[in-house]
């Protein structure tokens, strides 16, 4: 396994054990925990001078960070995404700044080509021959792109709602679909069936250790790009929350290593159509309820029962930050006026951080001067149908 030299090993974030990367992946063979790739930071060498060199190409000039060498990577060139100074947005908020970090620049249009380039990596690393997923519609897309990549078969399980752009191109790529009918739970219990059946090395959330390990670089670029500040705020668009766990896991690290000196407050944003996060954090509860009928346009953050929402909840209150949920209504307006005020199209999903940061300053979560920061975690045409519905129902 071509590991990174830091990559000390996988820490069970339930029962502590560390585990050989070489021997291990998936869930903590012990308890069943989440496992979390651990590193020695004394033993990344690594400046802030010798990033800024660094071309900004992908997300693989942070290699010493993440768990695989950069001659390994499976790479698509994600990551190296714009961040969008926004001053009609923060005018409108009545806050210091917003930023918006654009990850519909990724390959397949979404952040999820960060995830999958860490975690398909880690796969054929590990070796894997046949990989799947189950997924709401976008980490399915990349993982095809990314299985295809890497020269690996691959099987993607999505619910009959998804997209159409992302089953189309799942197939595109050469993966195997199926379609599952109800919320996305269902197509996690077909995927989990059939993986264990067939012997697949499955990426799913939480199950292959290194998703949120890809993620957390959304947040070195961000405080590179903010010149090693950070945001007062980060407000996050929120499904399983594998972004969000990175992101607070990055901030840690930047500033155990001297370069940042702060890590910013976690905020979750999600629609009231599916918000068992945010109504979890609401009743000061440590694990979620799961949502029974789930119904939102945010199909990215249409995740009924995200398993580790102990983690994510732990995350907001830890980092000081919180979380919000608004309509479907509100959120397809948010998307419009970020199009209008802004020209940055947001995915339908990722407005409902606009929407959330929003509400959030109508609440005086924020102060004046405060810099808060949206992630657009997908493009704006990977939902084109929504936004045609958006517009007939001004
Ligand atoms: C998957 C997805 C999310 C949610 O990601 P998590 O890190 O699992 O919470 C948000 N936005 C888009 C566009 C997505 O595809
Ligand atoms: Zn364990």
């Amino acid at each position: 396994m071509r590991t990174s030299p830091a990559f000390t090993g996988l820490d069970c974030i339930d029962c502590g054990v560390r585990h050989d990367p070489t021997e291990i992946t998936g869930r903590c063979p012990d308890c069943g925990g989440i496992l979390d790739p651990a590193y020695d930071l004394d033993a990344v060498d690594l400046t802030r001078a010798t990033l800024r060199e660094r071309p900004f190409e992908s997300m693989w000039r942070y290699a010493e960070l993440l768990p695989f060498d950069r001659e390994a990577a499976v790479n698509l060139g994600a990551g190296a995404t714009p961040l969008h100074e926004c001053d009609r947005l923060a005018e409108e908020m009545g806050v210091g700044r917003v930023l918006i970090k654009d990850e519909g620049r990724n390959p397949t249009g979404t952040f999820k080509d960060r995830g999958q380039a860490a975690a398909m990596t880690g796969a054929v690393e590990f070796g894997a021959d046949e990989v799947s997923i189950p997924s709401a519609g976008n980490a399915g897309h990349s993982h095809a792109a990314y299985a295809s990549r890497a020269g690996l078969d691959a099987h993607v399980f999505l619910p009959t709602r998804a997209g159409d752009t992302q089953k189309t191109m799942v197939q595109a790529h050469g993966a195997a679909l199926t379609e599952v009918p109800g919320p996305l739970t269902e197509a996690g219990a077909a995927h989990d069936e059939r993986a264990a059946e067939a012997g697949w090395h499955s990426l799913k959330t939480f199950v292959t250790p290194y998703r949120h390990d890809g993620k957390k670089t959304m947040f070195y670029e961000i405080a590179e790009q903010m010149d090693w500040s950070v945001p007062d705020a980060v407000v996050y668009p929120t499904g399983g929350g594998v972004g969000l766990i990175g992101m607070h896991k990055a901030a840690g690290e930047f500033r155990d290593l001297g370069f940042t000196d702060d890590r910013p407050s976690m905020y979750a944003a999600q629609s009231t159509g599916c918000a068992p996060i945010a109504d979890a954090f609401e009743a000061d509860a440590e694990i979620h309820e799961a949502v029974t009928d789930p119904d939102t346009v945010c199909n990215g953050i249409e995740v009924p029962d995200p398993g580790a929402s102990p983690w994510v909840l732990e995350t907001l209150r830890e980092s000081d930050g919180g979380a919000v949920a608004t309509t479907d209504e509100a959120i397809l307006d948010a998307a419009l006026d970020v199009c209008r005020l802004e020209g940055v199209e947001m995915g339908v999903t990722c407005a409902a951080a606009a929407s959330g940061a929003a509400a959030l300053a109508d609440r005086g979560e924020f102060g004046p001067d405060d810099t808060v920061l949206l992630l657009n975690t997908g493009a704006g045409i990977k939902d084109v149908a929504t936004y045609a519905e958006g517009l007939a129902a001004e």
